[in-house]
């Protein structure tokens, strides 16, 4: 069932419920206000009898026959003090009195009852000589006829009601989800080729427009991501076709005629170096295309940071015998606890990896200085080099994938590490700042919150 359906149909199966509630009611009011009505004329005309001097049958008879007032299917009985039946208006009567009734008579003096459809009033009287009872049976034909045709009347009502309410409900219901649909309809044009497109919901600043906002605000970061991953294909695709036309040259040029040993061998080496950074930004690619898109906390485990760092330190070493890298450990750090946080190992070594390669990389020296302390509830790491900087103008566009700035051309390297630390970094809850100043230095912060 849709909500246009459900909203319709709560609101008629209330709306109706009330409705029936409040019919049932009137009819109940009708019908006692009828019954007590009823029994009213009934005892008024019972009442005539209190004043009757004997209870000859003759007289008796002559006594009825004079009062105007008389009820349909009406029968009179008079009974005297040993309840015996001294006069009855007819002949054959189809009620049958059950002495119960002269009992309660006796102790009560009056009272109301029903046999059948008839409605029967009884009252006990003493005339000065002795005690009797007159009793009274009729039926209200017409109270019953308007009753019914009441019965009739609420029927009708209530059916032509529920259909009115029925067609209103819906006129509602699809009227107010109106905006819905049209967002709807709305969203379900937009694909990847129109999704610069958004959603408009009219001026208004209800719910629907919020909606409309906050669909249009997840377009917004799909547009970006989209972009992102153009941009990514488009980049890494150019990356990886440079070295390969590199290779297909080196190779092209060295087969064009027969070379000696020596030249061969030289050929092959340059292949190699070539082949080798293919591999390790095809490596850093997968990493960073992970990073993106499916890592998640799940694998996080507890690490300790300044393993990690050392082992870093041991592997930019490795590749690099004349990098220097010193790390420093200020007092604020008080336990081995603070070490400890809930992390990738992997991915942290290379998030610091890259931060000790790249302060290496783009200083005359090669040197980069990493300072651990504990401030303010977090372990703050702090890569400092004296080497070229970063253009002021460029520091916030150097975390972008595949971004190098304009002062190093010179250098080797393809844009990627910096946005796959970014990442890691954010992945592991913390934050990384850059300071730099250009010829003079450059000093990277990652603050991580102590566990
Ligand atoms: P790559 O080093 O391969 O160019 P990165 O993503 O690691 O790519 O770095 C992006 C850019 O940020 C670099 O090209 C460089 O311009 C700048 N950068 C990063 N680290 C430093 C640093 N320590 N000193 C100066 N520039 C840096």
């Amino acid at each position: 069932m849709n909500i246009k359906k459900k909203i319709a149909s709560q609101f008629i199966i209330i709306v109706a419920v009330l409705m029936l509630l409040s019919f049932i009611v009137v009819y109940y009011l009708f019908s006692s206000a009828r019954k007590d009505g009823f029994y009213t004329r009934l005892s008024d005309k019972v009442q005539v009898f209190q004043d009757i001097d004997s209870l000859e049958p003759t007289v008796l008879k002559n006594f009825c026959s004079n009062i105007s007032v008389s009820f349909p299917h009406e029968v009179i009985w008079v009974y005297n003090s040993q309840n015996e039946l001294i006069y009855c208006t007819k002949k054959t009567v189809d009620i049958q009195l059950s002495p119960s009734i002269l009992d309660i008579l006796n102790t009560k003096g009056k009272g109301n009852f029903r046999i059948n459809d008839n409605e029967i009033f009884g009252a006990k009287f003493n005339n000065n000589t002795e005690k009797y009872y007159v009793v009274i049976a009729a039926k209200d034909i017409y109270g019953f006829r308007k009753l019914q045709k009441l019965k009739i009347i609420l029927l009708l009502v209530f059916f032509i009601n529920f259909l009115v309410i029925y067609f209103i409900g819906r006129f509602f219901a699809v009227k107010s989800l109106k905006p819905i649909s049209n967002i709807i309809s709305q969203v379900n044009n937009i694909n990847v080729e129109n999704i610069n497109s958004r959603i408009q919901a009219g001026n208004a600043n209800d719910e629907i427009a919020q909606l409309a906002e906050t669909f249009n605000k997840l377009l917004e970061r799909i547009e970006n991501f989209v972009t992102i991953q153009k941009d990514f294909i488009t980049n890494s695709s150019h990356e990886l076709r440079n070295p390969l036309t590199a290779i297909t040259g080196q190779l092209e040029v060295a087969l064009l005629q027969e070379r000696t040993n020596e030249e061969y061998k030289g050929a092959l080496q340059s292949v190699l170096e070539d082949i080798k950074r293919l591999n390790q930004m095809a490596n850093r690619l997968l990493v960073l295309s992970r990073a993106t898109n499916d890592l998640t906390t799940e694998s996080f485990t507890p690490v300790r940071i300044d393993d990690v760092l050392w082992e870093a330190r041991t592997e930019v070493l490795k590749n690099h015998k004349s990098y220097e890298v010193l790390l420093h450990f200020d007092e604020s750090i008080k336990e081995e606890g603070h070490f400890m946080i809930n992390g990738n190992l992997q991915l942290l070594k290379v998030a610091f990896f890259n931060l000790i390669d790249n302060g290496c990389k783009y200083s005359d020296n090669h040197k980069v200085d990493v300072n651990l302390s504990v401030q303010e509830e977090r372990l703050k790491m702090v890569f400092q080099d004296n080497g070229i900087g970063i253009p002021e103008d460029e520091i916030t566009s150097i975390f972008e994938p595949f971004y190098r700035a304009k002062n190093v051309r010179k250098n080797k390297g393809h844009g990627i590490g910096l946005s796959l630390v970014d990442k890691i970094v954010k992945l592991h809850k913390a934050e990384i700042n850059v300071n730099s100043t250009l010829k003079r230095g450059t000093e990277f912060q990652v603050l991580f919150p102590l566990s």
